[in-house]
């Protein structure tokens, strides 16, 4: 028997709901394929506001760095919304586990469950094949770079006239881009060979120092990979009218918060997209999807793209390939068989039958 040390932080909203799927997932798992898992639980974000007064305590920290893998659901909802600086935001705990643990890869699998192809908004021929990597750059650029806010006498009004003033800085140094320009590589290699380097270069100092550096990388060590630059607001089109064509993409922080978000509605269910953050320690697994504060408390959300999660830390974290292809078998067979959360389900499918959140994650763990 082998045994992990799993960190679980449920946070806000539906949180708590999906990550005890993801935990019933993973005990079936590790017993059909001899692994134990010891489980450590913390408040974060939202819930942490409200027991401690911030979003990310200290003692968090040390318990996911203390932990071979976290697994994380969601934080954020209207209770703790502020535009006052001063106050503390629930994506300060996000942001900081982030910081703290220095995961600077963000792996984002974009994939069409066959059963679930009439979901997207996009034409089937249109979503065919679609296979893509988003790996986004996680710790660096505009989200942790120099920001102020402040009341300028003399300037932010058209006229000179007193009033507030706020600027963000987009600053990268040039090994936060080698490292994850090498992420990328290495992502295509096991894939279909492609990287699509994504930035706006024609304007951003940053971006032209981002394709510098992952064009030479791409020359020194990884010239066996095809490699592509593209500006990302004609990404942003061409992952609607081509996505197929994509492999992997690689990008920085903000660009890729907003291009993996469009990539996930591709499958047309962001209940259904895991992601991974890696970095040089205890990496962290949770599903693309917010708190969804709206459907909270009601035992309907999807706990798929936690579950799918798990099977994202089973494969980077603990190299235990068979039960990572274990869960996505086991998550295929329960949509095959017309199993469905509200959010996947179309009221077409002959054989769709709607399940709870509970519901959903015992079907999987049957099929296991
Ligand atoms: P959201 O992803 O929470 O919800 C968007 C829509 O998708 C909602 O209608 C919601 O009901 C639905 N949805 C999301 N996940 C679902 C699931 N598993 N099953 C069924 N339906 C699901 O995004 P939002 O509404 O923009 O944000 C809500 C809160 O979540 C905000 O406070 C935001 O800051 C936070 N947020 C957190 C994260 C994170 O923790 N990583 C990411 C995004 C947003």
């Amino acid at each position: 028997m082998i045994a992990y040390k799993i960190c679980l932080l449920p946070g806000d909203g539906i949180g708590p709901e999906i990550i005890a799927e993801g935990v019933k997932v993973l005990d079936a798992v590790g017993a059909k394929h001899g692994l134990t898992f010891a489980y450590t639980e913390a408040l974060i974000g939202g819930a942490a506001i409200d027991a401690c007064g911030e979003a990310l305590p200290a003692s968090i920290l040390e318990m996911a760095k203390a932990a071979d893998a976290v697994l994380l659901a969601a934080v954020g909802g209207p209770k703790w919304d502020t535009t006052d600086p001063d106050k503390p935001r629930p994506e300060q705990g996000l942001l900081g586990i982030r910081k703290g643990l220095q995961l600077y890869t963000n792996l984002r699998p974009v994939q069409i469950f066959d059963a679930l192809s009439g979901a997207s908004t996009l034409k089937p021929e249109v979503i065919e094949g679609v296979d893509l990597m988003m790996v986004r750059e996680l710790t660096g650029g505009v989200y942790f770079g120099r920001r102020e806010r402040f009341y300028d006498e003399a300037g932010a009004g058209v006229d000179g006239t007193p009033g507030q003033r706020a600027y963000d800085t987009m600053e990268y140094r040039e090994y936060e881009i080698d490292r994850i320009a090498r992420q990328a590589f290495e992502a295509a290699r096991k894939r279909r060979g492609k990287v699509t380097s994504v930035d706006k270069a024609n304007v951003l100092e940053s971006s032209r120092l981002w394709r510098e550096v992952v064009h030479r990388i791409h020359e020194e060590d990884y010239p066996d990979v095809e490699l592509e630059d593209i500006l990302v607001d004609n990404c942003a089109m061409q992952l609607i009218t081509r996505p197929a064509d994509f492999d992997v993409l690689v990008t920085e922080n903000m660009f890729g918060d907003i291009l993996s978000d469009e990539a996930a509605q591709i499958t047309g269910s962001l209940g259904m997209l895991a992601s991974a953050s890696l970095g040089d320690g205890t990496a962290l697994y949770e599903p693309s999807h917010g708190s969804a504060p709206d459907i909270a408390g009601q035992g309907i959300a999807n706990p798929l793209a936690q579950i799918l999660s798990v099977e994202m830390m089973l494969r980077y974290s603990f190299n235990a390939q068979e039960a990572a292809d274990d869960v996505r078998r086991a998550v295929t067979a329960v949509l095959d068989a017309g199993w469905r959360t509200g959010d996947i389900a179309d009221g077409a499918t002959p054989k769709e039958k709607v399940v709870d959140t509970s519901r959903m994650g015992d079907l999987v763990v049957d099929h296991l």
